[in-house]
């Protein structure tokens, strides 16, 4: 007997398990069928993002951060620590332990919402319908009148530095190292890149980053992208650019990368290697026979501006579909087609998506570029107000940085807010918010903020835009 379902969706990542929740929350019945399988063959809800990517990473940053900060701030604070060590077991114990929780959690959710939660391969056939095999890889036939695709991403592997799971890894391999390399190379100076650079060197690695564009973290505003540049220098960072890995040679004791350069070939010797060079939707073993469904020629699914496919009643979500592959894109899509589907009005608005890379300073923005802007030929002002004289900022002896507004010329809206410093990752909430409501700079200017709080310096820079700011000079 064919399983018949409202909503099927396949793959349980931060995508798939919230499109499964919210169809469930509309009546509807719905199963989330999710192959993800661990290091050691067990298996857990949650994709990339829980398992092997933003969760554990964060993990990681966060402990790698206060290694850092017990080395190097604590005497300031007049806190002496003596010599600090790290237990790396017990920090990847405690990240590990971290995952559980929330991968666990979502399996929790899903029986709490009355979701079929089935670990295990799904396939889509024709007429919606999928089979869907179980872990002892017995085949069941299922049926759903709409059928959500969330199968994710993968690493891209470089052809001529084939992972080899030792000292060739991608990022998640990276995250399970059982010691810290003496020197490690990190290829690609992305947001996952840069990340994981940031938590070996601050556990001890001497760390080099090839990236091989010539400008720094091109995606930034440049005057965030130049102070990362300084910041991460001075952290030990050897970030090195325009320098394109062309192989490998494996080693008994490590390996030698070769790259070129402005100078010429050059070549690098390293324990180990994480090749960040980006990552590659992930829809192999997706279709069955007689399913076309269309994809670009990057692999991304094809898809309208409410994620429908070209086939009837079938939509996809996530990292399989165009735009930034972030957890946070992946979920707003999975929930939007969950309320479509259920005769609701939504949307993603694609325009105000942030953006947060969680080194120290943290990164973060929303909204457009002054590049962009100018390229664009928008008139806009600028205010941007450094963390240096926040009170908040000096007592957490993190005052590097600053915040960066930038708003239209005649109407005053707010176009981008950029931030590098403390805590950018969550103030950048409040310029989100902020766009999502078109506000304007005066919007902001006009809104009380704790003091003292970080926040302030958002506040300032709205008032910075028109040549307002208190506690900083106007420019
Ligand atoms: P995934 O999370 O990849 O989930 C897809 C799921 O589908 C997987 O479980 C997969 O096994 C399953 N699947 C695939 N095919 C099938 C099939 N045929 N049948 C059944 N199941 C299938 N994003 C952020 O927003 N913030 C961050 O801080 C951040 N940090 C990151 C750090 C790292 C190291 C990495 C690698 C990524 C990070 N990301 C971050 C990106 C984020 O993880 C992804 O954007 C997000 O996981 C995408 O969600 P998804 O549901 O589309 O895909
Ligand atoms: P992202 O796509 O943000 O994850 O970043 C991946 C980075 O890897 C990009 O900045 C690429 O330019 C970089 N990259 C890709 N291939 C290579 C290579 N062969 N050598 C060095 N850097 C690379």
């Amino acid at each position: 007997m064919k399983k018949t379902y409202d909503v099927i969706v396949i793959g349980g990542g931060p995508a798939g398990y919230p499109a499964a929740i919210r169809a469930a929350q509309h009546g509807l019945s719905a199963a989330c069928i999710d192959d993800w399988q661990n290091y050691d063959g067990s298996r857990s809800f949650g994709g990339t993002c829980l398992n092997a990517g933003c969760i554990p990473s964060k993990a990681m940053l966060e402990s790698s951060e206060l290694v850092h900060r017990a080395h190097d701030e604590f005497a300031a604070h007049g806190i002496n620590v003596g010599k600090v060590e790290v237990d790396l077991a017990q920090m990847q114990k405690r990240k590990a332990g971290i995952v559980r929780q929330l991968t666990g959690g979502i399996e929790m959710l899903l029986k709490a919402n009355k979701v079929d939660g089935l670990q295990g391969h799904g396939r889509l056939l024709p007429d919606n319908e999928v089979e869907y095999t179980d872990p002892e890889g017995k085949a069941h036939k299922l049926k759903a009148r709409d059928v959500i695709i969330a199968t994710g991403s993968t690493p891209i592997e470089l052809p001529s530095v084939p992972f080899d799971g030792e000292r060739i890894v991608d990022s998640w391999g990276s995250l399970e190292f059982t010691e810290v390399p003496a020197k490690l190379g990190v290829i690609g100076a992305g947001v996952i890149g840069l990340e994981l650079g940031s938590v070996w060197r601050r556990l001890g690695a001497e760390v080099t980053v090839l990236e091989a564009l010539d400008s720094f973290l091109p995606m930034a505003d440049k005057a965030v992208a130049r102070e990362a540049q300084k910041q991460f220098k001075k952290q030990g960072l050897d970030i090195r650019l325009g320098a394109k890995v062309s192989a490998a040679e494996v080693g008994d004791t490590g390996l030698t990368l070769s790259y070129t350069d402005a100078q010429g070939e050059q070549s690098l010797e390293v324990d180990r290697v994480i090749v960040c060079v980006g990552r590659r939707p992930y829809t192999e073993g997706l279709c069955g026979e007689g399913v076309a469904l269309a994809m670009d020629k990057r692999g991304f699914i094809e898809v309208d501006e409410h994620c429908r496919t070209a086939l009837d009643r079938v939509w996809a979500v996530g990292d399989c579909v165009r735009g930034p592959m972030l957890a946070h894109k992946a979920t707003e899509e999975g929930v939007m087609v969950a309320d479509l589907i259920a005769g609701e009005v939504a949307e993603v608005n694609y325009d105000v998506i942030p953006s947060v890379i969680y080194t120290a300073p943290e990164i973060a923005w929303v909204g457009r570029t002054e590049q962009q802007l100018a390229d664009s030929g928008v008139e806009f002002k600028v205010g941007q107000v450094p963390f240096g004289p926040n009170g908040r900022a000096k007592a957490m002896e993190q005052a590097a940085g600053f915040v960066r507004i930038l708003a239209d010329k005649a109407s005053d809206e707010i176009l981008g807010v950029h931030i590098i410093g403390p805590m950018a990752g969550e103030l950048i909430a409040e310029a989100v918010l902020a766009m999502e409501y078109q506000a304007s700079a005066e919007d902001l200017q006009r809104t009380v903020h704790a003091h003292p709080t970080l926040a302030e310096v958002l506040h300032e820079a709205a008032l910075a835009t028109d040549g307002k700011a208190i506690h900083a000079l106007n420019k």
